[in-house]
């Protein structure tokens, strides 16, 4: 099997005081990218995917080129369902394959998202999926998920501990001040408040959004406990950069075996970044 849960890979990471870092992937060549980097480095990852991602590129698409990938270099790794709400689709992402989820129920009111969040519990471990949750909401545009600052909320230690005791979820997304997409100022991360978490709850902790935030906080979140670090927009920004660029230089490109060259390579030089800062190059 190599496409597999989250679950132990981030057990590893908590016990060992790294992240393993979370790519979000489009394509072919986004998942070509992230493989092959993670594979040269010997780091454990994971590859998330939005719904609009699975809704673009077919859900049996993603999950073959990925396992063909997987078996291709000897290397297991997940394919996650980053930030995905309805639960029907996600049962039937399982039953393709899929084997480690995060169901989002940030939006509902306590009681509701505990009511969902453990019903897709019940469900996923019957398959040894593992299942993220998020308690607190954060800010930010991921996708189709818009949410304005205004209804964004931190994660409440206490909250979180019923919440996970009661859930049975795998790893907590948790709230502490990070945002999805670009950051308008510098971002503040409440460590306090992580720290406050990290002594309630004793499941690996997630950190959204982490495009943009500095190395150092990063490094201190993981320290913190925080044992899968989210990227997104860092590398689309990148691929997209660097693809612009080509077309600038050579305005008559029309060969993409050629002209997405560097933006795999630009792409690739985020992810070897990312790697780094998690500390989870050769934990393999
Ligand atoms: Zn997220």
């Amino acid at each position: 099997m190599y496409l597999i849960s989250s679950q132990e890979m981030l057990k590893k990471a908590q016990r060992e005081c790294y992240a393993v870092p979370a790519f979000n992937i489009h394509n072919l060549e986004t998942i070509q990218v992230v493989v092959d980097t993670a594979k040269e480095m010997n780091s454990p990852v994971i590859l998330a995917a939005t719904p609009g991602t699975y809704s673009y590129a077919g859900t049996k698409y993603l999950i073959n080129i990925c396992k063909t990938a997987a078996e291709t270099h000897h290397f297991p790794f997940a394919l996650h369902l980053d930030h995905h709400e309805n639960i029907s689709d996600i049962k039937t992402k399982i039953e393709a394959g899929i084997r480690s989820i995060m169901i989002d129920s940030s939006h509902c009111p306590f009681e509701k998202n505990i009511a969902i969040v453990k019903e897709m519990v019940d469900f996923s471990h019957i398959y040894n999926v593992s299942v993220e949750a998020e308690l607190g909401r954060l800010g930010g545009q991921e996708d189709d998920l818009i949410v304005d600052e205004k209804e964004s909320a931190f994660t409440d230690p206490d909250a979180a501990k019923e919440y996970v005791e009661r859930t049975r979820i795998d790893s907590l997304a948790v709230a502490i001040g990070s945002a999805h997409g670009l950051y308008k100022g510098e971002p503040k991360l409440d460590f306090i408040r992580l720290e406050k978490i990290r002594n309630k709850v004793d499941i690996p902790l997630v950190l959204h959004g982490a495009s943009g935030i500095p190395e150092s906080m990063v490094r201190k979140a993981i320290s913190l406990g925080i044992c899968k670090v989210n990227v997104a927009t860092e590398l689309k920004i990148a691929f997209s950069d660097a693809l612009k660029q080509d077309f600038i230089e050579h305005p008559d490109a029309n060969d993409p075996r050629h002209y997405m060259q560097p933006a795999k390579l630009a792409m690739k030089k985020i992810v070897e970044e990312k790697i780094r800062i998690c500390g989870s190059a050769g934990k393999l």
